[in-house]
This record gives C-alpha cells, structure tokens and sequence, in this order.
C-alpha cells in the first residue's frame, strides 16, 4: 500500500511539475488571453481522482484481461510479428504509429457511438483548452483503453516499447503539448505530427470543426481516414461543448456518463444562451446506446469471468504487501 501511494505522489508530482513549465511556456505565444486559473485548478482537482483509479484499476484490467486471454490461448495474440525486425528508435517510432491506429479508432467511437460520447464529453466541456485538460478524462478513461487499445494491440502485433523510459515520455509529454494554449502553427507538417492548434480543432465548438482530428500524435490517420482538417494560419476557435452544456462540479464530472446510461436526466448545466457560435450544431448520435452498452456491459462481464480467478487475488496481495 505504501508503494502504490508513493508512486501515487511521485506521478501527480511529476504531471504537476509539466503543468507549471508548459504553463509557463503557454504564457509566451497564447492561443486564448485571460484564462482563468480556476479552469486549471479544476482540472488538477480531477486529475488527483483519475490518477488514483487509474493506478489502481488499469493494471488490474490488464493483467485480466489482456494477460489472462494470452496465457489462455497464445495463438490468438501477436499476429503480425515485427518487433523483431526493428530497433532502437524504429521500435518507438512503428510502436508508437500502432499505438495511435488504436488510438484514433477508439477515440473516433467516442464521438460517433453515442455511449461513449457520454464518457468522452467531459473532456470536450473544456472551455479553456491548456496543458492541464490532457487528463481532464472520466475516470473510466484508462480502464475502456484496455479494451479499446491494449486489448486489439496486443492482438495484432508483438510490439513492444523499445526504451520504455523513451517511450514513456513522449506517450507522457506529447498529449500534453497538443492540449498547451499555444498558438504555433505548425503548417504543413501539421499532416505529419500532432500539435496544439490541430488539436485545438478537434475541440472547437465550430461546427465546420466537429468529429476531425482525431489522431494524438500522428494525423497522417486522419488524412487517411478523412476525418483530417487542416487548420488556417490564424485559426484558433473557442472550446466547450457545442451544446452549450457545461460541467461546473467534479460531482457531476464522476457520475456525467452514469446519467446518461441510466437515464437519470441531465447531469450537466442546461443548455444555456452562452453566444456560441456552434448553436446549430447537432448533438452527438445516441442511437441504439442502451442496446450498445448492454451489449458491451455483458461482454466485459463475461470476458471478467472467463479471467477473473488467480489474478485478481494475486494483484490486490502485490498492492496490499
Ligand atoms: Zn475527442
Ligand atoms: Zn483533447
């Protein structure tokens, strides 16, 4: 217990260490003046809650998961083999290419799959996009990513993050930098590598913006995948959710998909007249969610059956000694 907390504080350390140095860097070319520190604050608030479930629950997951399904039927796993055949900073780079082709599928169902919109909205009710929205994720953010990335992943390829300290930090830096309040066009290498002001697209509340730019460090996906819009050399639109709803409470920013899926109403703040520009802009597709998310509820829980056994037990002996 005590090492779980200490890693505990020593991440929550080091992310508030690159909030206040990107904080500082977002002061010299800003995207947005006048920013209120209370947009940030509430930010860190939800990242003390999100890291803690994370660290407790997505390597739990995983192990349940994705190594109980390996060990259980090995054939199934690692179908294309190239790891082997790469290295140094060619593992990175193909590892980290493979990472955001899972990536940009999950998070392209986040916005087209009405249930998981609701769990993604929270991070699109930003109104003052910087460094600290990176983790303005749900809680359930971390444990999803195990079935939508990890899982798959693992599947396909035998990858493996060379360096892991490498890897590591540009997975840990890069979402970072294209969340910063940074006006720096990146022109046309903007197809090529993630950055601030693509990014700052994705989370327009402009219509002409909604569902594009999805990729977080590669936008060749979305160029490919056609969801890729190239921005103008002085386009930084506003943020927040085209619906005008907000999330004022990290209350409501806990239980916002759970409303949803449940059907106990509105979590958010009505949509209220706030002058935004996006006020034609449809809602998000909810179509067929409950069916979907029964479907999906009753998948995990079979797949937690199917792997429960021995690795749960053995996790929570790992953490509790
Ligand atoms: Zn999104
Ligand atoms: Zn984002």
């Amino acid at each position: 217990m005590l090492e779980l907390l200490t890693t505990y504080a020593s991440d929550i350390g080091k992310l508030l260490l690159i909030y206040a140095a990107f904080s500082l860097v977002e002061r010299l070319r800003p995207a947005e003046r006048g920013q209120p520190l209370r947009a940030a604050v509430f930010n860190v608030e939800n990242l003390l809650i999100y890291q803690l479930i994370s660290l407790l629950l997505a390597p739990l997951l995983t192990a349940l998961v994705v190594g109980r399904l390996r060990a259980a039927h090995p054939g199934a796993f690692e179908l294309v083999r190239i790891d082997g055949f790469l290295d140094g900073a060619w593992k990175t780079v193909v590892f980290l290419f493979a990472y955001d082709f899972f990536y940009y599928w999950f998070h392209r169902l986040q916005h087209e799959w009405g249930f998981l919109w609701a769990q993604h909205k929270f991070h699109h009710s930003e109104e003052s996009l910087n460094a600290t929205t990176t983790n303005r994720h749900h809680w359930l953010e971390d444990l999803l990513r195990v079935f939508f990335i990890a899982l798959p992943m693992s599947i396909a390829f035998d990858l493996k993050p060379a360096g892991a300290g490498l890897v590591t930090f540009i997975i840990g830096l890069w979402p970072v930098f294209i969340h910063a309040n940074l006006r720096l066009p990146l022109g046309p290498l903007s197809r090529l590598v993630a950055g601030p002001q693509v990014h700052r697209i994705h989370h327009s509340l402009e219509a002409r913006h909604l569902d594009r730019n999805y990729a977080a460090f590669f936008p060749l996906w979305d160029v490919l995948f056609g969801t890729y819009y190239h921005p103008g050399r002085d386009e930084y639109p506003r943020t927040g959710l085209a619906s005008g709803e907000r999330v004022t409470t990290i209350a409501q920013a806990l239980w916002l998909p759970f409303g949803v899926w449940f059907g106990r109403g509105a979590a958010l703040a009505p949509v209220a007249a706030q002058g935004s520009s996006g006020s034609a802009t449809p809602p998000r597709p909810k179509s067929n969610a409950v069916f979907w998310a029964w479907g999906v509820m009753f998948l995990m829980v079979l797949v937690s059956l199917e792997v429960f056994a021995g690795e749960a037990g053995r996790h929570f002996r790992l953490v509790g000694g």
